[in-house]
């Protein structure tokens, strides 16, 4: 039975010191080569949309679009009908674009600061933007603040959504233009806004009439159990609220087809949509529209996606269980790290002894275990606790996983000892 490290004398420690130390020289002269860093899918995941690549198709659909030439910048209707339903948003306030739902965000970003939103105010770019972070978070939303130079402002995740304290007190600043936000299951931590959150963010007085909340729901149907999280209907509350143009959606079948060559999703208020197509009009004369077909027909209905979940969840779920298992059995006893249970999504988020992160991290690459660099969940890539650790249990199998796992847990008590005699 093992004891904190709170409790431990300096003997105990030194002993426990010892002991990591020699389990990591063994990890090191394993010679691993392990990558747990990106949430991506697995092969096998990949393999469960093989048919994507072979599925016949018509030239034209059933309101006569020719996929094959230029035009539809909305997308095709029947592969936004399926996503309407599951995203919970009016199929014409659903534009359905090219993969990558990240280029449309960054995208909005861009037309708003050089151009200014529907509401018609002065362009972004002719005043400080600033945007609400709520950390740990997607890293690479906060790369796309530091890439078009507005500002971040980093506040808590919550279990329930962002700390609304500091949210209500920053959006008093009129620079404060804007806030990301991934609902459901979000990254890293799986949190899930609740209603009574997604309802004060719609109704919340902000000194920028042009406030945008980024709502990623990069993992709108993405269940790890057989519970589905119902996302909040954030149009539907800033519609009622009066800010019908507050919040814009995303979403994308990257992480229900394939990763690389998916459907992204932007779904806003008649008028934050009609704004986005007149952009983005400039910039292509139509997306892969034959890439959308392919899914309409390969998806088939609402219930197709869902089913197609349950086969990604089947290879996921023994996953997430190991490192479940693995965090409980070699640090529950230790009282040197937290982590988090998700229900769905793509990470666990572990949170170590302050101040060890970023010699967690150093310790498991020297022993071939690559990890996400700490801190980069965080504005900025600057944890202020240095505690922070996001795992990505989705790409390598069982094996690999289990083994990197393993070697983690050694590399986040040595940290811990390190840290504890050195105070
Ligand atoms: N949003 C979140 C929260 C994500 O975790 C990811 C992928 N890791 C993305 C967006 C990327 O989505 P897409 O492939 O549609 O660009």
């Amino acid at each position: 039975m093992g004891v904190t490290l709170d409790s431990l004398s300096r003997d105990q420690l030194e002993a426990l010191l010892a002991e990591q130390q020699q389990a990591y020289a063994a990890l090191q002269q394993a010679g691993l080569k392990l990558d747990i860093t990106r949430g991506k899918p697995s092969a096998a995941q990949l393999d469960l949309s093989k048919d994507l690549l072979t599925t016949p198709l018509e030239d034209t659909t059933s309101d006569g679009v020719d996929v094959r030439n230029y035009g539809g910048g909305t997308g095709l209707p029947e592969l936004r009908a399926i996503f309407a339903e599951l995203l919970g948003i009016p199929v014409e306030q659903l534009v359905a674009g090219n993969n990558a739902s990240l280029s449309m965000m960054h995208d909005t970003l861009v037309f708003a600061l050089l151009h200014g939103t529907p509401e018609g105010g002065t362009p972004w770019k002719d005043g400080p933007v600033r945007f609400l972070c709520p950390a740990p978070g997607y890293d690479r939303h906060f790369a796309i603040c530091q890439h078009l130079g507005i500002e971040m402002i980093t506040i808590d995740m919550l279990e329930d959504g962002p700390d609304m304290a500091a949210v209500r007190e920053h959006v008093a600043d009129p620079a404060v233009k804007g806030m990301w936000l991934v609902p459901t299951y979000s990254n890293p931590t799986g949190a899930i806004v609740s209603e009574e959150v997604a309802a004060e963010l719609a109704s919340l007085e902000t000194a920028a009439p042009d406030f945008r909340i980024m709502w990623d729901n990069a993992y709108a149907v993405h269940d790890l159990t057989d519970e589905h999280a119902k996302s909040a209907d954030i149009l539907g509350l800033c519609t009622a609220s009066g800010h019908a143009n507050r919040a814009l959606v995303f979403a994308s079948t990257s992480k229900v087809t394939l990763a690389g060559s998916g459907v992204s999703f932007l779904g806003g208020s008649p008028e934050n949509v009609a704004w986005y197509l007149s952009h983005t009009a400039v910039r292509t004369i139509g997306p892969d529209k034959v890439n959308q077909l392919r899914h309409a027909r390969f998806l088939g209905s609402p219930q197709g996606v869902l089913d197609l979940m349950a086969r990604h969840r089947e290879i996921l779920r023994p996953k997430f269980d190991a490192v479940q298992q693995i965090l409980s059995e070699r640090l529950g006893e230790h009282g040197v790290a937290t982590w988090t249970t998700p229900k769905g999504g793509y990470f666990v988020n572990l949170d170590v002894v302050d101040g060890t992160a970023t010699r967690v991290v150093q310790l498991a690459r020297e022993a071939g275990i690559a990890l996400t660099p700490a801190g980069a969940s965080f504005p900025y890539g600057k944890d202020p606790r240095d505690r922070n650790i996001r795992i990505a249990p989705s790409f390598p199998p069982l094996e690999e996983l289990t083994r990197a796992m393993e070697g983690l847990t050694t590399c986040v008590l040595l940290a811990a000892a390190e840290k504890a005699l050195a105070a």
